[in-house]
């Protein structure tokens, strides 16, 4: 048996063994987060298993029409704490992505890992985490053939999403032939794909604008123009009535400008921490410089977060951009 088979073997064997699970996903959640944590609860219930779903936080609007959303419970909302000694995490890079919801987990419980981050560290029991997939709705469509468990149009739906945002709409290089199997497969259940694409890609809020006007006038660009930054203060999310996830994409906006190789956006956050959002275009490690950080991700998209000021931050990271940077040169 291949280690592919022998992981979807011991996670298949993990979800038969077991009545009840608590499923959560990463603070923050984004498309994939959120689809495939969704998806595991229709998984479950299909199988006859009692789940309960869980978030740090709210769930993003904007993936409130996938089915199954409105019972996602708000850890944050959630006055007495109920413990769970089955837990499955998805789309987490490492144990602490899954935030507060870790007071959720009872003494020894058992864990299924469900990831595609190449910074995963296999802090679960049991571990389904496969780098080569675009998304953790990648894996888990995977594991749904391997479990013969029929697709319905929810969990399609949900899987479709997730593939869709975490590939930025089949765009990025993480869009193997596999991924457009997946998601060939998942439109003949019954997706609607321009609807979803409108609502998760398309659709900005008005919120989002404003922070991006405001955003796009710190764009400063360093290291021979290798490097575009932005910031964004608590001051411009209180002033422009940002949520979280308004923030989203703006990082593209330094990364995509033409011959820049990282971009990166400083996002001021609550008690005296950066969030960090770097992209890459094709050279840079950014997943090793945000692990340098105490966070992780991907080799184009990574994050963490820093304590102290902007500034500070900036100082920090954009030193060990310059060293990524100049180490990509020598090697041409
Ligand atoms: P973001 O910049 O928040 O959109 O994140 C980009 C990628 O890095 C996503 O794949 C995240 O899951 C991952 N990521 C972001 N922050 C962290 C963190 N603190 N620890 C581990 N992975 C992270
Ligand atoms: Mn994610
Ligand atoms: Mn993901």
């Amino acid at each position: 048996m291949s280690e592919i088979q022998a992981s979807l073997e011991a996670a298949a064997r993990f979800i038969t063994e077991n009545e009840h699970f608590l499923v959560v996903n990463h603070v923050n959640p984004d498309g994939d987060a959120t689809g495939s944590l969704l998806a595991m609860g229709w998984l479950l219930k299909q199988l006859g298993k009692q789940v309960t779903l869980v978030n740090e936080g709210t769930t993003p609007d904007k993936f409130m029409f996938l089915p199954g959303a409105m019972g996602i419970e708000n850890a944050d909302a959630v006055k007495e704490v109920t413990s769970h000694d089955v837990v499955i995490t998805c789309d987490c890079a490492d144990f602490s992505r899954v935030g507060r919801v870790e007071d959720w987990f009872a003494e020894g419980y058992h864990l299924l890992n469900i990831d595609h981050h190449p910074t995963n560290d296999l802090f679960g029991t049991v571990n389904l985490v496969r780098v080569d997939a675009a998304a953790t709705a990648e894996v888990i469509f995977d594991l749904i053939q391997h479990m013969e468990v029929e697709l319905t149009q929810e969990l399609a739906t949900c899987l479709y999403t997730g593939l869709l945002t975490d590939t930025g709409g089949f765009r990025y290089s993480n869009t193997t032939p596999h991924v457009m199997q997946a998601a060939s497969s998942l439109l003949s259940h019954g997706v609607a794909p321009g609807a979803i694409a409108e609502r998760v890609l398309e659709a900005i809020t008005k919120p989002h604008l404003e922070l991006l006007k405001r955003a796009l006038q710190t764009l400063e660009f360093t290291d021979e123009d290798q490097v575009a930054s932005m910031t964004v203060t608590l001051a411009d999310m209180r002033e422009t009535g940002a949520a979280g996830e308004d923030t989203e994409g703006l990082v593209n906006y330094a990364r995509n400008v033409e011959g820049i190789e990282v971009g990166i956006l400083y996002k001021e956050v609550p008690d005296g921490k950066i969030k960090v959002s770097m992209r890459s275009r094709s050279q840079v490690d950014v997943a090793a410089i945000a692990t340098a950080f105490g966070g992780g991700g991907h080799v184009r998209a990574s994050g963490c977060t820093i304590h102290g000021s902007i500034e500070e931050a900036k100082k920090r990271v954009e030193e060990k951009v310059s060293e990524a940077l100049q180490e990509a040169g020598r090697r041409g």
